[in-house]
């Protein structure tokens, strides 16, 4: 029997409630699965920094090198901050560059019965996947930023690589291949304005020269932002930069529910790490209504990503089936109405 060994990183605020209501369902599923697993804790994050000065402890990125995946939920609190200004806990640029990590994979689907935002939107009218650019974008800038000696102002540089963008635009593609879906891409960029963005277009031009069977579509990130709202349905797969891929994933929550709906996946060549697209949430931490479907929809890509894409397949089917029935409720704002442990109780009754 395969045992998977997975490096688990609870994290700062909501991360501890979710990710242990989440690995519950993950039991679950092994248990009834021809695989085992050995889960260790590691810590990370806002709290860790607080306590040995370090947000990413070596022990714990080591232990992330060997790890088979990396469930991690959310880091950072707002209030814990480097001298620079910006916060010690986020672990993203770390993780994601130290691992290289150049996918970042974001389901944005609506369920049956959730409140969604948007009048008149059923199941089926929202199913689309962010496939983020993860390593370069203007986050390629992280602590290289220069704030300028007068201290009057502050740049960062938007990186473009030819190799990172033919890398993310391909999986893209290879997305679109995979999901059932309208076979689409789009291409959502800024290029009208930032020669970086041109050069990204271009390369996604060349690029989709490959795939002919594949649909393409272009749109400036400003246009994308209204359509997300106003036509959902017009989309299937969008490749995008880093920053704007951060920003649209967060705005397609809130037309399904919420961020708490919304699972991510952090995939290289060699490693992944998966986790909520939400930070740590610190107003709700502790209060027992953080909705961890983020969390649980996240072991379901992880375990596709292990090859176990019948048992991702069943935690998937088991959240739709909980809404069908009505056994998990979301409040307009995004929470859960009954709490966290009634929606994993919703889902284990399923499996
Ligand atoms: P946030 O995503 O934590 O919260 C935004 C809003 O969404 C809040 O109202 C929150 O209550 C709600 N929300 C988030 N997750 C929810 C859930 N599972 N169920 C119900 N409601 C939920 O964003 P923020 O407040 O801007 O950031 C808080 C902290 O998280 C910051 O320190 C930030 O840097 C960090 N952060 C971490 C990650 C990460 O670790 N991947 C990502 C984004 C932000």
């Amino acid at each position: 029997m395969k045992t998977y060994n997975i490096a688990v990183i609870p994290g700062d605020g909501i991360g501890p409630e979710i990710v242990s209501t989440a690995l519950q369902v993950l039991q679950k599923i092994a248990d009834t699965e021809n695989f085992e697993l050995t889960l260790t804790e590691y810590n990370a994050g806002a709290k860790t920094y607080q306590a040995v000065g370090d947000a990413l402890p070596p022990d714990t990125m080591t232990a992330c090198r060997s790890a088979d995946a990396i469930f991690k939920g959310p880091t950072g609190l707002p209030e814990v901050r480097l001298p620079d200004g910006t916060e010690a806990g986020v672990l993203g640029g770390r993780l994601r560059r130290g691992l290289d990590l150049y996918v970042n994979l974001r389901p944005v689907k609506l369920y049956p019965n959730v409140p969604t935002a948007l009048a008149n939107r059923k199941p089926g009218e929202i199913d689309w996947v962010m496939v983020r650019e993860n390593t370069e974008g203007l986050y390629a800038s992280r602590d290289n930023g220069i704030v300028a000696n007068t201290d009057q102002a502050a740049t960062d540089t938007l990186m473009v690589t030819r190799l990172g963008t033919e890398r993310i635009v391909r999986y893209a593609f290879e997305e679109a291949r995979r999901r059932n879906g309208k076979k689409k891409v789009t291409c959502v960029d800024k290029s009208n304005v930032l020669r970086s963005l041109a050069f990204f277009r271009r390369i996604f031009t060349e690029v989709a020269e490959n795939y002919p069977d594949i649909e393409t579509d272009f749109m400036y990130v400003d246009a994308a932002a209204q359509a997300l709202v106003l036509e959902p349905d017009r989309f299937d797969v969008m490749v995008t930069e880093n920053l704007f891929g951060d920003i649209l994933s967060d705005l397609g929550g809130a037309t399904i529910g919420g961020v708490g709906v919304c699972a991510g996946a952090n995939i290289g060549d060699h490693a992944a790490y998966f986790e909520p697209i939400h930070g740590s949430a610190p107003n709700i931490a502790g209060k027992g209504i953080a909705n961890p479907l983020s969390a649980i929809l996240s072991l379901g890509l992880m375990l596709n990503y292990l090859g176990e894409a019948g048992a991702g397949q069943r935690i998937e089917t088991a959240v739709e089936t909980a809404f069908i029935q009505g056994t998990i409720i979301l409040k307009p704002d995004g929470s859960a109405q009954s709490g966290t442990q009634a929606v994993a109780e919703a889902v284990l009754a399923q499996l």
